[in-house]
């Protein structure tokens, strides 16, 4: 017997369908798979012109790990976060090797490959193979925290365990896919984090937040980590119409993509034409430069960090010499292009 809770935001899902991207597209596991991992922390509509671009690229897990991951990561670009791409091609490439192609269709077999944690697991699990396994993001914690009346902190484990529990009890006799996509949408149109529309909700003679008086003091949130500063100066060196990058190594943020040569400082204040001097000549060994312009300071927010970035705009005065293969000379115009293919 399906629990009150399952039928009405089944039909509520069902008087509310929401079209996505990806309906008249192929929805096999590796399609499921694609779409999980670039909508998490990615709005629909921002997400979906990507998704429709890497899958045209790459069909298949067989084309994906065939890729080399520098053109991966090119059909990231813009979304951010690229350890999932990172974890993409490397989840695609154990698949072909390890698993002769076959994706796994078990929940734990999922979880084993790389970058899919609990929520991808069950979200592709009930999507692709119609298994039990509830899917618990922000949105399901909302929406389970007020119904159920739930006060401690969503952020614990405990309380993330509980609301788990509960979507599973709620799920039982239902598809589980359906519940999913329903309580997830839901969560997104209905049970919003401000002004939700409780008048016609089809939960309200149930919820506990509502019959309390207590919508807006749920759910609860542990304080916020503070964000730390990063202030990023990038050099762009030019040379004949051509501008420098180098490949990020190390386990940094933005690993193995390109960018002009960066001086990490304490403060957005720029660097001393002396100290870009110096900066430029300990990649190139040539001491003369130009400097250009300085770009004002622009921030960028990450999930723990705030990137405040410059550019500082440097011309070579002679030729630079050979560089080693993590460095690239490329035109204004491959830039553009490479811009474009977001
Ligand atoms: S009544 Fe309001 S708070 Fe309760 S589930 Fe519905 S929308 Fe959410």
């Amino acid at each position: 017997m399906p629990s009150v809770f399952a039928k009405h935001i089944l039909h509520w899902q069902a008087n509310n369908p929401r079209p996505l991207p990806w309906d008249n597209g192929p929805r096999d596991p590796y399609h499921i798979w694609i779409s999980e991992i670039i909508m998490q922390q990615t709005r629909i509509e921002q997400g979906a012109p990507y998704y429709l671009k890497f899958v045209n690229r790459f069909p298949s897990v067989k084309s994906l790990a065939d890729a080399p991951l520098d053109e991966v990561l090119r059909y990231w670009q813009g979304l951010g976060y690229y350890t999932r791409a990172r974890n993409v091609h490397k989840a695609a490439v154990f698949i072909n090797q390890q698993l002769d192609g076959v994706f796994p269709d078990t929940y734990e077999g999922l979880l084993a490959l790389p970058g899919i944690g609990p929520y991808s697991a069950a979200a592709i699990s009930s999507f692709a193979f119609g298994l039990s396994y509830p899917v618990v993001d922000g949105n399901v914690k909302r929406v389970i925290s007020r119904y159920e009346g739930i006060t401690s902190s969503i952020d614990e484990p405990t309380t993330h365990n509980a609301i788990r529990d509960t979507a599973s009890k709620y799920m039982k006799g239902v598809s589980p896919g359906a519940f999913n996509q329903a309580i997830m949408n839901f969560g997104a149109l209905v049970c919003k984090p401000v002004n939700p529309g409780c008048t016609t909700c089809p939960l309200s003679r149930k919820c506990y937040a509502l019959q309390n008086g207590m919508v807006t003091a749920l759910p609860v949130r542990s304080k916020k980590k503070s964000v730390i500063f990063r202030y990023f100066h990038f050099v762009v060196i030019t040379w004949r119409g051509k501008v420098l990058l180098q490949r990020r190594d190390g386990k940094d943020i933005w690993q193995g993509l390109y960018t002009p040569p960066m001086m990490e400082r304490t403060a957005a204040r720029a660097p001393s034409i002396r100290q870009l001097e110096t900066f430029v000549k300990s990649i190139t060994g040539l001491g003369g430069i130009a400097h250009i312009q300085s770009s004002p300071a622009q921030q960028q927010l990450l999930s723990h960090q705030t990137i405040v970035g410059r550019f500082h705009f440097i011309r070579l005065l002679s030729p630079p010499p050979a560089l080693d293969d993590s460095f690239v000379w490329v035109t204004k115009k491959m830039l553009t292009t490479t811009r474009d293919q977001k």
